[in-house]
């Protein structure tokens, strides 16, 4: 017998300093290192890179931490049809 009351208490939380459109990575693109020729998968929120230990954003460009003097190139991954 399993009579424990459960209360769910989920509107204690009161979250005024976070908005609540908070930036969501949606926008999937591949970087592609000219340098190393490393191919990886980065994200974006809108037009900010979402932050990873590989890859530093510049502006419109992103970098390799690899030393590449130029930028990655940004490559639209491919939709697989479903
Ligand atoms: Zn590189």
């Amino acid at each position: 017998m399993s009579d424990t009351p459960v209360q769910q208490e989920e509107r204690t939380r009161t979250t005024n300093e976070v908005p609540r459109s908070m930036p969501v990575a949606t926008d999937e693109l591949i970087a592609f290192c000219p340098k190393c020729k490393t191919m990886e998968t980065l994200w974006f929120s809108g037009n900010t890179l979402v932050q990873t230990r590989k890859f530093s954003q510049d502006g419109p460009h992103v970098y390799h931490d690899c030393g590449s003097d130029e930028p990655c190139r940004l490559l639209i991954r491919f939709q697989k049809p479903r």
